[in-house]
């Protein structure tokens, strides 16, 4: 007899091909069937429950089934699911534009809809690109940072720096270069290496994309607000644009409500998914100068529209999902609660710290990382970190030698103990195995 679990398993299995995954690892490492999500925990179909440390890859913010977006999810049901946004709009979209303009760094005053992360990547790339062949300009190159991850559509990826997903791809991908990360060296030399870029390639360049001061994909790799004020004023200097993708940072994961806002920078674009619905689900924006705007708004035969668009743009529940979560923010002071558990998770951080194998500690608000030195990345620790954590009730997820813990915010204080406790646990029976 199979179980409950097994059952599930094997009608996946023989239809369906996960995302980032070899399939082939599903042998030895069954996954999981979730049957239901109730604040940070996850249960699959056996009652086993699993602190949900990673927000579901970065995008929960107020924990699974929450009764207050679901109230208003389905209120928005009853009235509307969906229309056509090319020549149609609705109240759920109109208000969430006016909150997010509201909420934005200071400047950004035109928002385009999208609906994933990656197709927001996109859009800023295309629209920088357009901006400068509208006033008859060609700007047929991107700069990134090493170590960035943008998302992984064709345009997305070319700008990323994650060797792993990117080098099967490489010719086929537009033209892109990579300045230092001051995540990984000094920001002097960090930003000479942009400058050097940008000298070598002037005129050329239509923008610059950053993941402002954590690269998640990368590492969870941290850096100081002081490098994006740098960087946007040598972006003046130059005229290039600077493309912000808060998709992983935004609302509230750095502790303030936007990363740029610590540097006390407005970028040309904002790009922002992930969290925006809460976790809900999928909607992406991105937040524009009104300059950038009315470079494209002129008579329709010019040819200098913006002719872009996805099916679900500025999809109706997913906006309600928005609205919700921004109504969660204001009503229980969720940045200024978080400050607490900010510092707690710091402490509690403490003793890890001090692990033999443990190379560092960071923590940038609500993102928190150990980095662990010394195994090879064919051992495959993360993997090993994943299987112990997980019996023991704790969905971790590290990336390659980076364990990190990026949870829902509304998780309680014991529950950070025992996210915490577990990869301490991990961390020192891996030690006491290589012994
Ligand atoms: C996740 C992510 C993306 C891509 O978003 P998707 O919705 O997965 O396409 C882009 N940039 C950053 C910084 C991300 O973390």
């Amino acid at each position: 007899m199979l179980t409950l679990n097994q059952e599930i398993r094997e009608r996946d299995l023989s239809k369906i091909w996960h995302p980032c995954s070899q399939m082939k690892d599903y042998e030895s490492l069954p996954f999981i069937p979730i049957k239901k999500g109730e604040g940070v925990y996850l249960e699959d179909f056996e009652g086993h429950r699993y602190i949900d440390a990673i927000s579901s890859w970065w995008v929960n913010l107020f924990g699974h089934a929450n009764s207050y977006i679901n109230e208003q999810i389905t209120k928005q049901l009853g009235e509307l699911e969906h229309v056509i946004f090319a020549g149609f709009t609705h109240e759920p979209a109109v208000r969430l534009a006016e909150r997010l303009v509201e909420i934005a760094p200071q400047g950004l005053e035109k928002l385009f809809f999208a609906d994933n992360g990656s197709s927001a990547v996109e859009v800023a790339l295309k629209m920088s690109f357009q901006y400068y062949k509208n006033r008859g300009e060609v700007r047929d190159i991107f700069i990134s940072l090493e170590n960035s991850y943008h998302g992984e559509t064709l345009g997305a990826l070319a700008v990323g720096d994650v060797r792993l997903y990117k080098e099967v791809f490489d010719e086929i991908l537009i033209q892109s270069y990579q300045a230092k990360s001051p995540a990984l060296v000094n920001e002097a030399e960090a930003l000479k290496s942009m400058q050097d870029l940008f000298e070598k390639y002037q005129g050329r360049i239509a923008s610059v994309i950053i993941e402002p001061l954590v690269q998640c994909a990368g590492g969870m790799a941290m850096y100081d607000p002081s490098y994006i004020r740098s960087l946007k004023a040598l972006c003046e200097q130059y005229g290039v644009m600077l493309i912000a993708d808060e998709i992983a940072v935004g609302f509230g994961r750095t502790g303030t409500m936007f990363a740029c806002e610590q540097a006390e920078v407005t970028p040309d674009f904002l790009c922002l998914s992930k969290g925006i619905t809460g976790g809900y689900l999928p909607l992406s924006v991105v937040m524009l100068r009104e300059e950038i705007y009315q470079a494209f708004y002129c008579d329709y035969r010019s040819g200098k529209s913006f002719l872009h668009s996805h099916s679900y743009t500025g999809n109706a529940l997913a906006c309600a999902a928005a609205n919700a979560t921004l109504d969660l923010f204001e009503k229980d002071q969720v940045l200024v609660r978080n400050r607490e558990k900010i510092a707690y998770m710091a402490e509690k951080m403490q003793p890890i710290a001090d692990l033999a194998s443990v190379k560092a500690v960071r923590q940038r608000g609500m993102i928190a990382a150990i980095e662990l030195d010394g195994y090879d990345p064919a051992d495959r620790i993360g993997l090993k970190i994943y299987t112990f954590a997980l019996k023991r009730g704790v969905l971790l997820r590290p990336l390659g030698n980076v364990i990190y813990f990026m949870p829902p915010y509304i998780i309680t204080y014991d529950e950070i103990n025992r996210m915490i406790d577990v990869a301490y646990e991990a961390i020192s029976d891996l030690q006491s195995v290589n012994l």
